[in-house]
């Protein structure tokens, strides 16, 4: 594999930042000057006024530091410094005697709205834009006379807006973008059901609660016979119609709380948690018998499902191929025996660990899921 390659199947490293606090660190430690600035020149600040700029240094040096230690900082906590930040640009704009230079550090006050807006939640993101917005006009129109103070105010909304409204209206794009993409990647596009990658997380899901409920894990292979035929007399389209209608039938009989999916070709898996082997998959053979003009044969796989150390080293993956190459012993039996019928095998336990899910509240979570 070339270096170009293998660095593009490496997985992207997980940055302790995210953008907000990137941009919190960033935009804070751009206030440290201010104090360095007053020291060398006296007049920048009205006179007396030196140790409340110390005090607000103080703050801006613990946001950053607490900051770079937390990495992601919770909404709480951003907006308790982000609170605190836009009060000391406030303030600093205050504090700076020459009103061109209070002007500029007012409209420092655009910085946390923009970057709630890229990172928060839309509570978070009003409530500090609006304190923004009253803060920037307070300070804009102060001093300013007649006309003038319409335009100052106007100027200021408009400073603290624009960004935290293009940034949230990216945000939300690219958002619905990202969500489109992983349907994409996680379903089949013929049928709409998941495939193989997308059932992984509900697999898991499914493999804990048999865990937890000391139930038995029910895999079903489904193979449609002869379709090969099907395309090769009728066309592709028209195989693809019927894969459509057999993927159809199968979800209609499934219990809500299985997962089915398309593995590829004309195979479709059903896992499901159950005390013991139901009728379903004989419900399976007759909706597709019923439904189009071709049968499927299924494999059927039982597994009892049992807490395992939490420090087995089991992976969804490795546990479902075990159980899919089961069923699929068992599909090549009900193939040989005349197909458009089950065939049953039991697989040796699972060994699950429950490592992840130790807390009364995850399993109650993990229950409901099956129960929804
Ligand atoms: P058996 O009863 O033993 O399962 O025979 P079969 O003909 O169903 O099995 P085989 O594996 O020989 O053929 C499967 C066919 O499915 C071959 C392939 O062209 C076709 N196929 C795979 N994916 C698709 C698809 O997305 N659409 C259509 N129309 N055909 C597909
Ligand atoms: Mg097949
Ligand atoms: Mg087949």
């Amino acid at each position: 594999m070339t270096r170009r390659a293998d660095r593009r199947l490496r997985p992207e490293r997980e940055s302790h930042f995210d953008t907000r606090s990137k941009g919190v660190i960033f935009s804070a430690g751009g206030a440290l000057p201010l104090l360095l600035i007053a020291v060398l020149e006296p007049t920048f600040l009205r006179p007396g006024t030196l140790p409340i700029l110390v005090g607000i240094v103080v703050f801006t040096v613990v946001t950053v530091g607490f900051t770079v230690r937390v990495g992601t900082l919770t909404d709480r906590q951003f907006t308790v410094l982000g609170s605190g930040g836009m009060l000391g640009v406030a303030v600093c704009a205050f504090l700076i005697a020459d009103p061109s230079g209070a002007r500029a550090v007012t409209a420092m006050l655009a910085v946390v709205p923009a970057l709630a807006a890229s990172g928060s939640p839309r509570r978070v993101t009003l409530s500090l834009t609006g304190a923004a917005v009253i803060l920037a006009v307070a300070l804009s129109i102060n001093g300013a006379e007649g006309v003038v103070r319409y335009v100052a105010a106007g100027a200021a909304v408009t400073t603290v807006i624009v960004p935290a409204l293009l940034i949230a209206a990216m945000r939300t794009s690219l958002e619905s973008v990202t969500e489109r993409l992983e349907t994409l990647a996680n379903t089949d596009p013929l049928t709409g059901l998941l495939n193989r990658r997308g059932m992984l997380p509900e697999v898991e899901a499914l493999l804990a609660r048999a865990c937890l409920t000391r139930k038995a894990v029910v895999v079903s292979l489904v193979d449609v016979d002869h379709f090969k035929a099907v395309n090769d007399t009728r066309g592709h389209a028209a195989g693809d119609d019927v894969l459509t209608t057999v993927a159809e039938a199968i979800a209609r009989q499934v219990p809500s709380d299985a997962v089915v999916a398309r593995l590829g070709g004309e195979e479709f898996l059903v896992l499901r948690v159950a005390a013991t082997v139901t009728g379903l998959e004989e419900h399976i053979l007759e909706a597709v018998r019923s439904s189009c003009d071709v049968t499927v044969s299924i494999g059927v796989a039982q597994a009892d499902v049992r807490p395992g150390s939490a420090d087995a080293v089991v992976d969804v993956e490795t546990t479902l191929d075990r159980l899919t190459y089961a069923a699929d012993r068992a599909l090549y039996t009900a193939k040989t025996s005349g197909r458009d019928r089950v065939a049953f095998a039991l697989e040796d336990p699972v060994e699950w660990p429950l490592g992840g899910i130790s807390s009364r509240r995850d399993r109650l979570e993990v229950l409901r899921r099956g129960a929804s």
